[in-house]
């Protein structure tokens, strides 16, 4: 992987491009190489950067587990996919600060409605001022608490079968398995539901040639290895593994 200098280089070589500061996000890519990645960034992303999403993210970098947020090309692609589905139902497994829920609120129409849900209600709340000022907070149905419950809710209740037109998940990895069988019943047949990370650090398919990760890198590359297993073998749903950020795969269902 090319260093933070050919990186810095590659993007004072560009032209008509944002240059931004360094976000702990930055390394959250399968491309070659850093340059690639900054260039991408710095050539496509942050020029269109609506400033909410830029406020936000800025906000998200100065947190501890900044890191563990949704890359900016990344919600940058969720937003597009949103618009081109016409979606305007979706849910929200792990929300964190709201930055790709605000990606996803901007996307949507002004009638469409998400139903966000998080553990942890604090992370939310420096994200939600941003939300609030770009006024889409009208859309998110913020829930704190486990998500497994509320789809537990959600799908015994016949009125909320096929409803959602796009749910992102993104929360605790192990349970992904188990939601998939729940947002099935829950999204509409075409409806696209996003699993992120399955990549896991390009764990799952390590090479002789990678640096060894750290143990606690490692935690879910089983995790990761068996659902994607699983989603291959699902005949319910059309696949899409995409290399962006941390790997995202894209699941269309088909009946
Ligand atoms: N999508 C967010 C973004 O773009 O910044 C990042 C989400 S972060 C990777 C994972 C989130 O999942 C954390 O905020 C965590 O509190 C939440 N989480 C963990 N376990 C959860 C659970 N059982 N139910 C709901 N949320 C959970
Ligand atoms: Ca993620």
């Amino acid at each position: 992987m090319a260093n933070k200098d050919d990186a810095a280089a590659a993007a004072a070589a560009a032209t008509e491009t944002t240059r931004e500061e360094e976000s702990p996000t930055e390394y959250k890519t399968h491309l070659k190489s850093h340059a690639l990645f900054k260039y991408i960034l710095n050539t496509s992303v942050y020029p269109r950067e609506a400033p909410c999403m830029k406020e936000l993210r800025r906000i998200t970098e100065k947190h501890p587990w900044g890191v563990i947020a949704t890359t900016p090309d990344e919600v940058q692609f969720i937003g597009m996919l949103l618009k081109l589905m016409n979606a305007k139902k979706t849910m929200e497994i792990g929300v964190f600060t709201g930055y790709s829920l605000l990606a996803t609120a901007l996307a949507l129409p002004d009638d469409g409605q998400i139903l966000a849900l998080d553990i942890n209600r604090q992370n939310y709340s420096l994200g939600l001022p941003v939300i609030q000022k770009a006024g889409v907070a009208h859309k998110i149905d913020f829930r704190e608490g486990p998500a497994m419950p509320v789809l537990d809710q959600l799908v015994s209740k016949e009125e909320n079968k096929g409803t959602f037109d796009f749910v992102f998940v993104d929360a605790d990895k192990e349970n992904y398995i188990h939601y998939h069988e729940r947002i099935l019943q829950l999204v509409r047949v075409g409806g696209v539901v996003a699993y992120d990370n399955t990549l896991w650090c390009g764990s799952v398919a390590p090479s002789p040639e990678d640096e060894p990760l750290p143990p606690e890198a490692l935690v879910y590359t089983e995790t990761m290895i068996n659902l994607n297993r699983a989603l291959a073998a699902d005949p319910r749903i059309e696949l899409s593994q995409l290399s962006i950020a941390d790997g995202l795969t894209l699941c269309r269902r088909l009946y």
